[in-house]
């Protein structure tokens, strides 16, 4: 009764902006009705890493996902495209950590449209302790808050540790991404047994979520899926 009473308070004096236009929000969404028809959709996709392919493909796996990666499936709300990719920039480099409620609830209703069924443990990527410093915060862990709170699921970021500073990846050939991130993380042993989400804002390559994947196979953990706010049309 108190939280609606300050929530409704809240609302009064500061109705919800679209963080896009910076025109009234959508109900409580920090984003406008115009704005959230304006993100882009990914269309056909690979079902289980989410890159973006021709129709004509139909719902078939991309060629790299033939080869049994360590995870079952990719739950990308968008394609990482104007104008969202504004957002998680600002989320990501320029400390905007008020854009996670909004990135968070998006990637919930995409969850909750494709019928996920909760995990167990979600983790985020996590970052190496040396560019946490420097940044102050994990993006990945900021997104991931809020979706572990509406979906009522453990948040963990402590699961998984990033051992090496690896460098961009842009930049690197295919098979240089691959290297570049062998044996970049560890993960605690509570995973065995457990079904995971890995929580990131956006996969690009995804030699970064598979390798974190793997590791949370080989530590025994039942099921592993990949969700993320956003999916680069390709590598
Ligand atoms: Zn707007
Ligand atoms: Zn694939």
């Amino acid at each position: 009764m108190v939280n609606r009473c300050i929530n409704n308070i809240q609302f009064a004096l500061f109705p919800p902006r679209c963080l896009l236009c910076g025109g009234r929000g959508d109900g409580p969404r920090d984003l406008c009705h115009a704005c959230a028809d304006a993100l882009p959709c990914i269309g056909n996709a690979c079902p289980v890493c989410a890159l973006p392919l021709p129709s004509s493909a139909g719902g078939a796996a991309c060629g790299r996902c033939r080869g049994r990666p360590p995870f079952a499936a990719t739950r990308a709300a968008y394609l990482y495209a104007p104008p969202l990719d504004r957002l998680v920039q600002e989320l990501k480099f320029a400390g905007r950590l008020g854009h996670a409620r909004l990135l968070g609830e998006l990637l919930v209703a995409h969850l909750e449209a494709v019928g996920t069924p909760p995990p167990e443990m979600v983790i985020p990527v996590p970052l190496h302790p040396r560019r946490l410093r420097m940044r102050g915060y994990n993006q990945a862990r900021e997104l991931a808050r809020p979706v572990a709170r509406w979906l009522d699921a453990p948040l963990c970021a402590h699961a998984a540790r990033r051992l090496r500073d690896t460098a961009a990846q842009s930049g690197l050939d295919a098979a240089a991404r691959r290297r570049n991130v062998r044996g970049a993380f560890e993960v605690d042993a509570g995973v065995a047994g457990r079904r995971v989400a890995l929580v990131d804002d956006v996969v690009t390559t995804g030699n970064t979520v598979t390798e974190l994947a793997r590791e949370l196979v080989a530590a025994g953990a039942e099921r592993v899926e990949v969700w993320c706010l956003a999916r680069a049309p390709g590598p």
